[in-house]
């Protein structure tokens, strides 16, 4: 079996299509090489090494004979050799994995240097001190990734070796008055090597290999197991990569950005990550290797003009500095971009005035950058508008609608520390321990962030009201993470470096301690906490060219129409701007609450005969008149679909004992003939109890009511020559006959608007399928029906069998032990309420072809339900206003999909 492929000098045995094989970076590098792009020749340990590694203990008893060819392979494209005295070749051990999985493995520069390859290396490079600057780094590198964390050697006194190291090297630096590595001569840099294996071998209690070939096979073995320690196992549960994939290893050689002035390293994004714009984008050190740049030890110089920061003002560009060579990285830029048909993430080294390419990949980018990205290169014809569409995640759209943090305020801010980018956008605010402070102090008009170890349910109304949430413990799926995800609000979660003084109400971090009150700021969508109020930035959709052209794509590509669940004309206004195509839900209720509604509504339901209640609930018509005219009108000529009252009446009942103290006075009754009414009215499950459609049938003025309310105002627009589309819904049907009891109400209801107003207008009526009866009756029920809208909130709960009010105190444990995967109200449960989504479908066209049907339950917004809902062959989804842009993409995504 071939364990290991090849690559170097223009010749690769392996592809990018390998990706499974030789991980992301070894697959890159094997394309590169194929592209005549500079690559240090090498080779990549497959994936299958590791996978066989895990499961035996050791490694393939062919691979040993490989690695020896593949060595030689690479000394002959060098002219070098390992382990050679006079000669020596160095190589670099690179950790790469099919997904990128940034920081979580490790790797090794500068393997091969020893008592024995040193004098060589002089000799050859002519620059002592560049070698012992490279030895210095092999033994730092070597001692913590190899000895400590692998072989699993204790330091001695707590502090990780790196860190010891670290300490050598800063003592001596000031006991020298250095202030910069650079300071250091190869005479000092030689007896710091020496103090470090003394470090070693004292803190470890061993020494430092002092062999080329069993570093190499040390830093090998290394990697390998780096795959299951245990940050990279975390990260993988984060972001469910499988346990089995393993990771491949590289053996590169080794090419230096620390031999001098006229060496180099450096990071470069193909277009700006941070924007999209198409501007080559990247930093550089001059005299300095790999891991520098990302260290952030030093500051480093911007790539060209359009890099520059306002710290780097100063520093000399590569651009300026080495035209010749920067012309060659530009030109390999568009050579990868072209090619990958991507932005793509350079690492790249210059060694003696010659350019190295060390990595590519798909560069990471925010949501803002891959939009315009995926427009630009669309219009540049470098991908299809499908490619395009399926580039941008609903998540990049989330992400333009929040508030973020300003980039420039960004940069300057203090970071204080990171944790997982649980929920999107930017917030600031003064912290606070507890839900109860969050809600006190936002009552004073403050502005906060809610900081807890972790989150539970009781903290919900301290989350709500809370700018952003910021936790200690906790995972993507934590509770925090999932309440916050569900209101697109900004937060952080499992920041590790947090601990939380609740006692002093107080936080260390990093150490820095912060009290109740002090300023923080979140960025979301990285996982960012800074100090301070840093600016936000409020998104601008309306003027943002490339949100508005993708907007303009996805339309011409979808198949479902997208309406809006909007109880006002403001919210109607809304949904139309991010281009709603109709309301899909206008509940009704709400609309009772304000003050001078109230008053008719308890009345009328307190009236103890038909005639008082048709006298209250009469009073309540020019109120609702006006409500629908208003939704009607922001909406005309789109339909707009009406669901006639449906909670339990017990919900608008007073409660104080001051209400009904009111209520007497205004009805003239007795305050115990009211509470008796209230208690009669009690129901122990109110869920399954009196409401939907069963109030209007049992109280038929209501539906008269409202009926009469939504055709006024529909006969008043026709007069004032707009086309309002009224779709009247009946709640909570679970048979034929309920449907045909209340239709007939609403059909009456229109004849005599129509007759009294002189006119003809055009309405619908049809139901809301929420309960199993009805998907199972569904063809019976679509007899009766212009349209079904699946209430998929209220289906799902009475699919399940549980209430989502009184979810919370089993239903994160479900999600934990995975007995649930995902929360069922937030993505559809595909295999059993989609079973009956789909059964409603399929019985209602069979008896009634024309039947318009929708879905209008908060699976509306969610991309995999709409997925789901678009193969079922639904005629709309509806969801909040904020959401529609997002299932605009989602359903032209869908479209795309289905026809793969
Ligand atoms: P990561 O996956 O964490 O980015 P890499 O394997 O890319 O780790 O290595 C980190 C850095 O080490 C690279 O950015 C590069 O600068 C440097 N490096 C790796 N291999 C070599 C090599 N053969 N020659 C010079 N530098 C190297
Ligand atoms: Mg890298
Ligand atoms: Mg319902």
């Amino acid at each position: 079996m071939k364990f290991i492929y090849y690559f170097g000098d223009g010749q690769a045995d392996g592809a990018v299509h390998q990706k499974d094989l030789l991980g992301g970076k070894g697959a890159n590098l094997a394309e590169m090489t194929r592209l005549g792009i500079p690559v240090p020749p090498g080779f990549t340990l497959t994936t299958k090494v590791c996978t066989y590694y895990m499961n035996n203990g050791e490694f393939p008893s062919q691979l040993k004979n490989q690695l020896m060819k593949s060595l030689l392979r690479i000394e002959a494209a060098m002219d070098q050799q390992f382990d050679s005295a006079s000669n020596p070749l160095l190589v670099s051990v690179r950790s790469g994995a099919r997904k990128s999985m940034p920081g979580m493995m490790e790797t090794v520069l500068n393997v091969g240097l020893t008592s024995k390859t040193l004098p060589g290396l002089i000799q050859q490079s002519g620059d002592e001190r560049f070698v012992y600057d490279s030895y210095r780094r092999l033994i730092t590198m070597y001692s913590d990734v190899v000895m400590e964390k692998t072989l699993g050697l204790k330091s001695k006194g707590g502090k990780g070796i790196r860190e010891k190291l670290e300490l050598i090297l800063e003592d001596y630096k000031s006991t020298h008055n250095y202030t910069i590595d650079a300071d250091l001569t190869a005479e000092d840099l030689k007896i710091i090597s020496d103090r470090y294996k003394n470090c070693v071998k004292d803190i470890l209690g061993q020494d430092f290999p002092d062999d080329a070939t069993t570093q190499l096979w040390g830093a090998i073995t290394a990697v390998f197991k780096s795959w299951n320690g245990k940050r990279a196992q975390a990260y993988r549960r984060i972001e469910n990569i499988p346990n089995d994939w393993g990771t491949a290893v590289n053996v590169q050689t080794m090419v230096f950005g620390n031999m001098g002035n006229d060496s180099a390293t450096g990071v470069a994004f193909t277009r700006n990550p941070a924007t999209g714009e198409n501007q080559f984008y990247g930093e550089w050190l001059i005299n300095a290797q790999g891991e520098d740049v990302v260290a952030g030890i030093r500051t480093p110089n911007p790539l060209n003009q359009y890099s520059t920061t306002s710290e780097s003002l100063n520093l000399p560009s590569l651009e300026k500095v080495n035209p010749k060579i920067y012309s060659v990285l530009d030109t390999v830029k568009t050579r990868l971009e072209v090619h990958y048909h991507d932005m793509q993430d350079l690492e790249f080294t210059i060694q003696k005035g010659r350019l190295w390419m060390l990595q590519t990949r798909t560069g990471k980018r925010n949501g803002a950058a891959a939009i315009r990205i995926a427009m630009d290169m669309m219009n540049e014809g470098l991908i299809s508008e499908d490619e395009a569409l399926l580039r941008i995640s609903p998540e990049n759209i989330d992400e333009i609608m929040h508030d973020t943090v300003d980039p420039n305020a960004e940069k300057s801010g203090l970071l204080l520390g990171t944790g997982l980018p649980a929920g999107p956008g930017g917030a600031t605010g003064q912290i606070v321990f507890t839900a109860e402070d969050a809600e006190d102090w936002k009552k004073q008009g403050k502005r906060v962030i809610l900081v807890r170890n972790e989150t539970s349910p009781e903290d919900v109304h301290g989350m709500h009201v809370a700018s952003g949430i910021l936790t200690a413990k906790g995972g993507m799926t934590s509770h925090a993470a999932l309440v916050a995800r569900g209101w697109g609000k900004c937060c952080i979660v499992g920041c590790s470096v947090l601990t939380i003084d609740s006692k002093n109400k107080s936080l260390h971090i990093n150490g820095t301690i912060l009290n109740e009150g002090d300023w923080v700021t979140l960025n979301g969508s990285l996982g960012n906490i800074y100090k301070g109020e840093l600016s936000l930035k409020k998104p601008d959709l309306e003027q943002n060219k490339y949100f508005n052209k993708l907007m303009i794509v996805a339309d011409q590509k979808k198949e479902l129409g997208i309406r809006t669940n909007a109880d006002s004309p403001e919210d109607a206004m809304q949904g139309r701007k991010f281009g709603a195509e109709g309301i899909g839900l206008c509940r009704t209720e709400h609309m009772f609450f304000e003050p001078e509604r109230i008053s008719p509504m308890r009345e009328m339901i307190l009236a103890n005969n038909q005639i008082s209640r048709r006298k209250a609930v009469m009073k309540l018509l020019p109120f609702q008149r006006d409500d629908f005219y208003g939704i009607l009108k922001a909406m005309a000529p789109h339909p707009v679909t009406i669901r006639l009252l449906d909670p339990p009446l017990h919900e608008f009942l007073p409660h104080t004992e001051e209400q009904i103290e009111k209520l007497s006075d205004e009805m003239d009754i007795q305050k115990s003939e009211i509470k008796s009414r209230i208690t009669a009215l009690q129901e122990s499950n109110p869920m399954l109890g009196h409401r939907g459609c069963r109030l209007g049938i049992m109280y038929p003025e209501i539906t008269e009511m409202q009926s009469r309310a939504i055709f006024e105002a529909t006969a008043k627009l026709v007069k004032e020559g707009e086309f309002p589309l009224p779709e009247v819904m009946i709640p909570l049907v679970g048979s034929a006959p309920e449907l045909e009891n209340q239709k007939r109400v609403v059909n009456q209801l229109a004849k005599e608007v129509m007759q009294n107003e002189g006119i003809n207008f055009e309405y619908l009526v049809g139901t809301m399928i929420e309960l199993p009866r009805a998907c199972i009756t569904a063809d019976k029920i679509a007899e009766h029906a212009q349209f079904f809208s699946f209430g998929t909130n209220d289906l799902t709960q009475t699919t399940f069998g549980f209430s989502r009010d009184d979810m919370g105190s089993f239903m994160p444990q479900y999600i934990d032990s995975q007995i649930i995967k995902n929360d069922p109200f937030q993505s559809i449960d595909q295999s059993g309420v989609g079973e009956l989504v789909k059964l409603g479908v399929q019985k209602g066209r069979s008896s009634n072809s024309k039947l318009k049907i929708g879905i209008c339950g908060e699976h509306g917004g969610d991309p995999e339900s709409i997925a789901f809902f678009n193969n079922v062959g639904l005629d709309y989804v509806s969801c909040s206003p904020f959401r529609v842009p997002i299932a605009r993409l989602a359903a032209a995504q869908a479209t795309i999909k289905s026809n793969l």
